[in-house]
């Protein structure tokens, strides 16, 4: 494998994206044994909406590799998928996630914590059972999790999907329709899939501010889902003038560095106690003069 460290100084694992290689073997046993050590973890960025109010966290999965650093989200979950340790996986991360939400509604922080699904984890028989099963066991109230599916759940049996899907929101578990935009994209998916949320994948976001198709692009997106009833949530907010036009285009949130990172859970829970009832606050800098 080749490392690369990034801003923080933190070597930063590359594969070679061929899939078999014995280095991916390597990683694949070596993420077995790190799920098994705990040693794996999640860190949470928040949702807020234009007000400042934090509508929830998106729990993302972090691993740092004793020898290789971090391997990025995108590397392990291709491999976890590949290999069948995805279930695996995702418990693990439902598990940490709802653990995480207890502990926070025990110190009176009521924020609702999304968790990424992968396409596998929905044709799992049981699976909407299972989630209903570990939210008893925590003592969380279904509305305080949301999952985040892609369209590629379609993929394979729609009908199936849509019906673990449907057993999911009868529970009260909320859905949200992650990387909007990037994939299969079409109304018909829209339509089958019982989700309350889109969000709008970073692509289209990035460029929103100098790139007029992509700014006709997201508002087209807006103006769809909020037909549909959907919220809306921008992902990859990174600085003020995006956040100004998703805010003029009408969407609901955003999730980005311009608001905060994904952070460990302590960190986690500062930011959270620091906001308290105000929410989050545009840096006084940036705000436009008053006076
Ligand atoms: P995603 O669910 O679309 O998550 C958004 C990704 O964008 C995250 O990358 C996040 O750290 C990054 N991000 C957030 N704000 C910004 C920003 O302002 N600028 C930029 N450039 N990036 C931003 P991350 O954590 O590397 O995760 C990548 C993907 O891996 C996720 O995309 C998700 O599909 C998957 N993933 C992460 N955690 C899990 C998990 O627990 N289970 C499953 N199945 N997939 C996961
Ligand atoms: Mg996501
Ligand atoms: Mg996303
Ligand atoms: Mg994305």
């Amino acid at each position: 494998y080749q490392a690369k460290r990034d801003r923080t100084g933190v070597e930063v694992y590359e594969s070679k994206r061929d899939s078999n290689t014995p280095d991916r073997l390597g990683l694949l046993g070596d993420l077995r044994r790190a799920l098994d050590a705990h040693e794996v973890q999640l860190h949470y960025q928040p949702k807020v909406r234009f007000d400042g109010q934090v509508a929830g966290l998106e729990a993302l999965v972090r691993w740092v590799h004793p020898e290789r650093g971090r391997v990025p989200p995108d590397e392990f979950i291709a491999i976890a998928e590949s290999s069948g340790l995805m279930p695996h996986l995702t418990e693990y991360v439902l598990e940490t996630a709802l653990g995480q939400v207890a502990e926070w509604r025990a110190q009176g922080l009521f924020v609702p914590v999304a968790v990424n699904v992968s396409p596998r984890d929905v044709h799992i028989p049981g699976f909407a059972g299972s989630v209903a099963a570990r939210l008893a066991r925590h003592g969380v109230p279904a509305g305080a999790l949301q999952l985040e599916i892609t369209e590629h759940v379609l993929l394979e049996d729609p009908q199936r999907a849509a019906d673990t899907l449907n057993a999911l929101t009868g529970h009260g578990v909320r859905m949200s329709l992650d990387d909007f935009g990037t994939g299969y994209s079409s109304l018909v998916h829209l339509r089958r899939l019982p989700v309350s949320e889109l969000k709008i994948d970073r692509s289209f976001v990035a460029r929103l501010a100098v790139d007029a198709e992509d700014a006709e692009i997201v508002r087209c997106t807006v103006d769809l889902a909020h037909s549909l009833g959907l919220l809306v949530v921008a992902e990859g907010v990174e600085d003020d003038e995006t956040w100004e036009r998703l805010r003029d285009l009408g969407c609901d949130a955003v999730q980005g560095w311009l608001v905060a990172a994904a952070m460990p859970p302590e960190e986690t829970t500062a930011w959270l106690l620091a906001r308290g009832s105000r929410g989050w606050q545009r840096p006084a800098a940036v705000l436009p003069a008053t006076a």
